[in-house]
């Protein structure tokens, strides 16, 4: 039996002050949740001393929305796992397609930040998923398959034993329009499948989230699906009150 996680994802949203309240509310509303489920935030890097120490003791995780593939060196502007293991992160995501579409990320990038991710212990959150173009072309499992498979090939099948998937189709993020219950279910399934083809316990027990407008209204009908463990929450992590209600679909 999988546990399912909900891990918010901020992106570059937040301020001390505006921090302070969320992360009280969280506090509150996920403490008395229980630990059925995992609940994360992923946060902006300043912040990431801010959540350790408000968040150390809860029930709630942490962590990074973006790692170096490098472990040290002369990279302006980077952050290594190193430094995410200083403030205790949990997780960390890698290949938001943000990341690669904005930044130029390719599937190699991606894998390598990932094997460094591992590498320091921390967990990786894998996004993958494909625009509205490639979905209306019919290529969304070609390009699934290429995403999954860049990190299989450099990290190996047994790593997602320490890894979550998440499966967000670009077409769904921030735009509320979300993937019906039965097209996710779908991916899921597909990407479960194509891992079991290398190791079908590795493929039973990874974590695969759906993520892309996934809202307090929606979740529940989401996680009900058998392939979906849960969600990576953009915009509806930022307010308490639906992120806690969307931590609250994923225990019960
Ligand atoms: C995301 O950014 O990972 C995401 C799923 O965003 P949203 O929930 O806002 O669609």
């Amino acid at each position: 039996m999988r546990k399912k996680l909900v891990a918010g994802n901020w992106k570059m949203h937040g301020s001390l002050l505006d921090n302070d309240t969320l992360l009280n509310a969280l506090n509150k509303g996920i403490a008395v949740l229980g630990n059925e489920a995992n609940c994360a935030v992923c946060v902006p890097y300043p912040y990431l001393a801010m959540v350790q120490s408000k968040l150390q003791g809860t029930n709630i995780k942490w962590g990074a929305q973006n790692v170096s593939q490098h472990e040290k060196g002369a990279y302006t502007g980077e952050v290594s796992a190193v430094m995410l293991n200083d403030f205790n992160c949990t997780y960390v995501i890698v290949g938001h397609s943000e990341r690669r579409m904005l930044y130029g990320e390719s599937n190699q990038v991606v894998a390598e930040k990932y094997l460094t991710a591992q590498k320091h212990k921390l967990v990786p959150i894998l996004c993958v998923g494909e625009t509205l173009e490639q979905r209306d072309s019919d290529t969304t499992e070609q390009i699934i398959e290429e995403q999954v498979n860049a990190v299989l090939a450099l990290a190996g099948v047994d790593s997602l034993s320490n890894a979550v998937i998440a499966y967000e189709p670009v077409w769904a993020i921030g735009t509320g329009k979300t993937a019906t219950p039965q097209q996710a279910q779908d991916i899921h399934h597909f990407i479960r499948q194509g891992i079991a083809k290398q190791n079908a316990e590795v493929a039973a027990g990874v974590t695969v989230l759906y993520g892309g407008s996934v809202k307090a209204n929606n979740a529940a009908e989401l996680f009900a699906m058998p392939d979906i463990d849960g969600g990576l929450i953009g915009g509806a992590s930022l307010i308490a009150d639906d992120f806690i209600a969307i931590c609250k679909a994923a225990h019960s």
